[in-house]
């Protein structure tokens, strides 16, 4: 047990303190066995715990040898939640001190299995339900979460979970999960987040069918309705928690776009399936760069996909061109878009309004192949879903156009990568500088060892929202984004580099995270986005509000 408290170990100790079973029943303040003889003593908790007091370190024992004996994932999933709903320290302490094998459990890909059965695993609610019945008393529910200090806010409709679609009230694993990533990977304080669905109805049959399914039995609110019940819920966090930024997660195409463009100059907020997507792949390119030398306005990129993930990538690689002198006109000429109906070009006359700024003058290409062929790419990007989309004979023109051919599967889960790490590395003669959605084992060919990266987007929205928050910015923009990209890419070591690897290893994700957000601050400081004054030492100061899953002394 530290001696001196750091400051987020004070501020946890000023959460009030009950006393007996109601204290062993806060998973905020609990310790379990943990509990020393004095505090057993000073707060009623004599006889309820077994008389042993346990380290913090030999519970860990106890949580991990149960974790190996688990049969399954899921099974793993369902023991770290209920670790969470009893004690927090100790849950982060696990994840914390062993995050390459948990992030996969509490986050993707197990977190979208939990999600599609969250109804027949509830146990405890952890977060808040905002419902289409809550119309006109948003703010009112919102006062119930027992914590008033909120900072960071992720909230879903539940429409378009990962790659599974519409799981209606089950999509609350996500928010949980992605703020389970802010504490463990940037130590923001687990009373200072919010998880939140809004739940607006389902358009899932099976869902409304099921008698286990936890949310109202409604088709979806569309239009107006939707829209109202969006606009009271974000009025009343301003109102309530105003330092709070607020993240849109998992919500559809025809919603993602419109509400972060209604609301990113309003609010704090943004939306990590199109920015934090965004920031974590111009990273990995900036990263790629660095291996083939190049230089990112000299790039011709090529996605396969024009969704939130491929329009955010396009639109931040616009951003940071600009930045290095580009105009915006031209900058989008370097970013090319096939969907399911070939290149998005002009002259198509079936396009969504997101994809309308990358339509650009050229002959229609009915496929992939044949986009390649005449735009002669750089680096090739699958965002579609679309599974094994990227064949041998595409790996290979990509690889006669380039001598390091820049590859990104990134369709989650791996099932529909668009191709797996051994065919990129195999099929371009260990030449692809690959990365992927969902992790993959390291490749030897040829006698080398490739380590593909996995473009995590835990690599970047952890560290902007500390960023952010410690700063208090009022927004957060395009600048950010890419300066995190810029920080990430540059925080990867040489000999990851000479491996393959474009992203640092998830063990140094706390140090990255840290540089992210001192970078991000900095960023709000220059644009005048920042409510905190300054503090002389930036990095120190980010440092020094990061949670450290340590107990607290209580007497
Ligand atoms: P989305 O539904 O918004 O977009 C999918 C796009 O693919 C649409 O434009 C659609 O027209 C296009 N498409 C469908 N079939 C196609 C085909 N046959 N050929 C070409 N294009 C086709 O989804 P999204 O949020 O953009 O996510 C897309 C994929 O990217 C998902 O699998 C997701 O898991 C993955 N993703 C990965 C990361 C990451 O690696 N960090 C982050 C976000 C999303």
């Amino acid at each position: 047990m530290p001696k001196k408290q750091t400051k987020t170990q004070a501020r946890q100790s000023k959460l009030s303190l009950p006393k007996g079973v109601a204290l062993l029943h806060n998973p905020m303040l609990n310790k379990g066995t943990a509990f020393t003889e004095k505090e057993r003593d000073g707060l009623g908790l004599r006889g309820l715990l077994p008389p042993h007091v346990h380290t913090q370190k030999e519970q860990m024992q106890r949580v991990m040898n149960t974790f190996a004996k688990k049969p399954n994932d899921l099974e793993r999933y369902v023991q770290l939640i209920s670790l969470q709903d009893r004690n927090e320290t100790l849950f982060y302490r696990v994840i914390m001190d062993h995050i390459e094998t948990m992030m996969p459990i509490i986050y993707t890909p197990t977190v979208g299995k939990a999600c599609q059965e969250y109804g027949h695993l509830f146990r405890r609610p952890r977060g808040i339900y905002i419902s289409a019945k809550d119309k006109g008393k948003v703010a009112k529910v919102l006062k119930n979460w027992a914590y008033k200090d909120i900072r960071v806010i992720v909230v879903t409709d539940g429409e378009r979970i990962l790659g599974l679609g519409d799981l209606g009230t089950f999509g609350m694993g996500i928010p949980v999960g992605k703020l389970s990533l802010y504490t463990a990977c940037a130590g923001i304080h687990p009373s200072w987040c919010l998880p939140i669905t809004l739940d607006v109805g389902t358009e899932n049959e099976t869902l409304l069918k099921d008698p286990l399914y936890t949310g109202l039995r409604q088709k979806r609110l569309r239009g107006a309705p939707f829209d109202a019940l969006v606009d009271e819920f974000i009025t009343a966090t301003q109102k309530l928690f105003p330092k709070a930024l607020v993240q849109f997660e998992d919500f559809a195409n025809i919603n993602a776009f419109r509400l972060l463009h209604k609301y990113e100059k309003k609010v704090c907020c943004f939306n990590d399936d199109i920015q934090g997507t965004a920031a974590v792949i111009l990273a990995g390119v900036y990263s790629a760069l660095r291996i083939t030398q190049g230089s990112l306005k000299n790039q011709i990129i090529l996605f396969q996909g024009a969704g939130e993930a491929g329009i955010g990538i396009g639109d931040l690689i616009v951003s940071a061109m600009q930045a290095e002198g580009v105009p915006a006109d031209e900058a989008r000429q370097h970013c090319w878009f096939v969907d399911s109906k070939g290149l998005v070009v002009k002259s198509r006359k079936d396009l969504a309004e997101h994809k309308l700024p990358y339509a650009h003058d050229h002959a229609s290409c009915p496929d992939l192949q044949r986009a390649i062929d005449s735009l002669k790419p750089t680096v090739l990007i699958g965002v579609s879903g679309m599974p094994k989309a990227f064949t041998q004979p595409i790996v290979e023109s990509m690889s006669k156009l380039n001598q390091r051919p820049v590859i990104f599967a990134l369709s989650n889960p791996t099932s529909k990568a668009e191709c797996s790490a051994e065919e990129a590395y195999t099929w371009s003669q260990g030449r692809a500088v690959f990365a992927s959605g969902s992790p993959f084992n390291p490749v030897t060919y040829h006698g080398k060892t490739f380590v593909p990266g996995q473009g995590n987007n835990a690599y970047i929205f952890p560290g902007v929202g500390l960023g952010v928050i410690a700063c208090e910015a009022k927004h957060v923009t395009a600048p950010m984004f890419f300066t995190a990209a810029k920080t990430l890419a540059n925080h990867v070591l040489e000999s990851d580099l000479a491996q393959g690897r474009i992203f640092p290893a998830l063990t140094r994700i706390q140090e990255v995270s840290a540089v992210i957000a001192a970078a991000v601050a900095e960023v709000a400081y220059e644009e005048k986005l920042a409510r905190k004054k300054r503090p002389k030492d930036l990095l120190a100061f980010i440092k020094s509000l990061m949670f450290v899953p340590h107990y607290t002394s209580y007497v």
